[in-house]
Parts: C-alpha cells; sequence; structure tokens
C-alpha cells in the first residue's frame, strides 16, 4: 500500500480533485456570497448575466444524473439555498436556475452545480 504522504499521492489527489473542490477548500479564490456546511454559492468567473451565481453542494456528485436516493435531502436543499440566495441578490423581477448535465447539456465542471442567472430579462427557449 502506498504511503498516503509519498507525493505521488499528493499528486494523484490534486489531480482527481475537481475545480470546485479546489473553491471549496480555498485553493483556488473564488467571489463566495453564500456558505454553510452543506452548499457554497459563489459568483461565476465568466457571467452570462448581471447576476450569474453557482451554488453547488459541498459533497462531490458529478451531475444530478448521477445522484443516489440518499442524495434527495441535498438535491432539496441546494434548491432552497438557491431561492434564498435569489432574494440575497435582490432578484425580486425573476431569475432562473439551470443545472446542465453531460456533453449535450453543456456541462463543463463535473460537481453537480445550479446556475442562477439574474439581473436582465432572459429568453427562451436557450440555445
Ligand atoms: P457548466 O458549463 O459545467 O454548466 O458550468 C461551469 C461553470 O463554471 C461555467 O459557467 C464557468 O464559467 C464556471 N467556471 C469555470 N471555472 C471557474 C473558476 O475557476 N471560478 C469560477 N468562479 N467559475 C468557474
Amino acid at each position: 500500500m502506498q504511503d498516503p504522504r509519498s507525493s505521488s499521492t499528493l499528486e494523484e489527489h490534486i489531480m482527481s480533485t475537481t475545480l470546485f473542490e479546489k473553491i471549496i477548500a480555498r485553493e483556488i479564490p473564488a467571489d463566495i456570497v453564500f456558505e454553510d456546511d452543506s452548499v457554497l454559492a459563489f459568483r461565476d468567473i465568466n457571467p452570462q448575466a448581471p447576476t450569474h451565481v453557482l451554488i453547488i453542494p459541498k459533497k462531490v456528485i458529478p451531475r444530478v444524473g448521477e445522484a443516489q436516493e440518499e442524495d434527495q435531502l441535498l438535491l432539496g436543499y441546494l434548491l432552497l439555498k438557491a431561492g434564498e440566495v435569489a432574494r440575497k441578490l435582490n432578484l425580486e423581477n425573476g431569475f432562473r436556475l439551470v443545472i446542465n448535465n453531460g456533453r449535450d447539456g453543456g456541462e463543463t465542471v463535473p460537481h453537480l452545480h445550479c446556475h442562477l442567472l439574474g439581473g436582465r430579462s432572459l429568453e427562451w427557449p436557450p440555445g
């Protein structure tokens, strides 16, 4: 068995850690708007609307299509907190929540995240 402190194990850990896990661990900076024990919300680095926040569970669930029965409460909690963040950011005129799943869904980071978009009128259908 490999010594967990050996450098190759450390490298493997770094390589296998998702971008959003690094944000949770403060290894990558982010503009955090809400945090508690279960979820983190931070501004998207490439905003698609005047307000664009990502709400993520701290537990690594790669995508909603791979969530398990045991994640039921956490998934509901994520939506509840998304609504709270929207209120906190004064999106009383409306907002949109988006979860991209897989290649055709436009997912680029394999750590479940809910986009909160607002601050402008959003068109439908999305592209
Ligand atoms: P997806 O395309 O997977 O639904 O969304 C991933 C989002 O993560 C994108 O909107 C992208 O702009 C955002 N993103 C990627 N890298 C970073 C980063 O390092 N920091 C922040 N705050 N957002 C990021």
